[in-house]
């Protein structure tokens, strides 16, 4: 054992898998194991593990330059490079780029930001934040309150009131759609019940609604079409800006360079982190819009500073490590591959549709879940979370690392660079896995019948 306390883990459970190396699609543990990482770590191993270019990208750097920072008029040429390549992508006009370390810290940037910029154009009551049931958006103070997960919130007494959080429904119609309604009147429905909110709360109270493309941590969600069409309507009727996570989506995950492109949002804040570098090293971007950045300009002169950064925000070998693996995608058009091996991955999921376990099949790109349910007719859930857990470590057992969450939704988020024929095995694998836990449930007496 180790005196480590271990993150996002049950304290009490003491099995632990070791990973001592990966190569590939593929990660091994202590005793020489191989596993297909069927979750590219935490959504983020997008090229896979042990690519020489991006080691030698990392080696390179520490030998030039090992550390530098970005206050106070200091600059260095890989952050400002990174932070370039990051402007011209990004669907935000005029883009402007703070770099961080981590998803969480790239949220807590923007809730700072947004405040600061109300507080610079005179609005200072204009804070609050619209988030959604089942987001995850990270686990500082500030991002922890936006993610609307319970495991997240129990026993940390967040300041939700302080940070003006308000929170309205995920888009996930086959858990929340009403009997009879279809998925365009779904999204309907969840359009205007984000109107009702604002309406309620005044508009002129709130600065911003963040949102995933597709929630990652929440189960997988995939909104119902038409779903953020609607949202910003609403958003722009009341003057309310759009700030897209992308930190699950972002850099070939659904398919196309952002999750943006793919549901045709038009976001004036953006979060980066996670396939950024590839996971290669943490790294993370904040990105707002020019009008955004251009009204701190003033109050940072009159106070004499702007007075938020990271010791490590922009550390230059996390900045040239993204730049390569940024490099490396577009040369290997890795999300046209992404979008190609990823239709071929949601149709052999397609296999498991009417599997006696399996309530939806879900997914688009290169991301996916299957959601286990005690009566596919009713759509009753199971009750507690063991099922997508037994899942889990039954794929494990047969060499596949899958996660459970969001009740017992199996999720699958693989590297981008995984073949057609790996996608195979993932598939046999997580069939293996699925049957093993139906007879599991038929044993115990789970299952309600179809
Ligand atoms: N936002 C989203 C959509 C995420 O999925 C995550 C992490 O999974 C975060 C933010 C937080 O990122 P990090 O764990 O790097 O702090």
């Amino acid at each position: 054992m180790t005196q480590m306390i271990y993150p996002t883990t049950n304290l009490k459970a003491t099995e632990q898998l070791v990973i001592e190396r990966g190569e590939g699609v593929y990660v091994y543990d202590n005793h020489g194991r191989q596993y297909l990482e069927g979750m590219s770590g935490l959504w983020c191993t997008a090229l896979g593990y042990g690519n020489e270019e991006v080691v030698e990208a990392a080696a390179r750097q520490m030998r030039t330059l090992s550390y530098s920072h970005l206050f106070g008029g200091k600059t260095h040429p890989a952050a400002m490079q990174l932070a370039d390549t990051l402007a011209s992508m990004v669907p935000v006009n005029n883009a402007r780029v703070f770099l961080g370390n981590s998803g969480s810290d790239a949220n807590d940037t923007l809730v700072k930001l947004l405040r600061y910029h109300f507080n610079a154009i005179g609005q200072p009551e204009k804070f609050k934040i619209i988030a959604r049931e089942r987001a995850y958006h990270g686990v500082t103070v500030a991002a922890a309150s936006l993610t609307g997960l319970p495991p997240n919130h129990t026993h940390f007494s967040l300041p939700f009131d302080a940070l003006g959080v308000l929170r309205t429904g995920a888009p996930h119609f086959y858990r929340d759609g009403l009997p009879g309604e279809s998925e365009s009147q779904f999204a309907s429905r969840r359009a205007e019940e984000l109107e009702a909110l604002i309406l309620a709360e005044g508009p002129e109270t709130i600065a911003a609604f963040i949102a995933e493309p597709v929630n990652g941590a929440g189960g997988v969600i995939v909104p119902p079409a038409g779903y953020f069409d609607k949202v910003q309507a609403v958003l722009r009727k009341y003057d309310i800006l759009f700030w897209d996570d992308e930190v699950i989506c972002g850099f070939g995950r659904t398919g196309e360079d952002f999750g943006a492109t793919t549901y045709g949002i038009q976001p004036q804040l953006m979060s980066l982190a996670k396939a950024l570098s590839s996971a290669y090293l943490p790294v993370s971007a904040a990105v707002v819009s020019g009008d955004i950045y251009e009204s701190l300009v003033e109050p940072s002169a009159a106070v004499g500073v702007f007075g938020h950064g990271y010791t490590y925000g922009g550390h230059p070998v996390a900045c040239a490590v993204a730049s390569k693996v940024l490099e490396i995608y577009e040369r290997d058009q890795l999300f046209a591959r992404a979008a190609d091996t990823g239709r071929y991955l949601q149709q052999q999921l397609q296999r498991f549709a009417d599997h006696p376990l399996v309530g939806e099949v879900r997914g688009v790109g290169m991301i996916a879940a299957l959601e286990l349910v005690a009566n596919r007719t009713t759509r009753e859930a199971f009750s507690g979370n063991a099922m997508g857990g037994y899942c889990a470590l039954r794929a494990q057992a047969h060499g596949l690392i899958v996660r459970a969450m969001g009740g017992n939704s199996i999720a699958l988020c693989p590297p981008l660079v995984i073949t057609r024929s790996q996608v195979d095995e993932l598939v046999s694998k997580l069939g293996s896995a699925l049957d093993d836990t139906l007879q599991h449930a038929q044993a115990e007496g789970l299952l309600r019948g179809d």
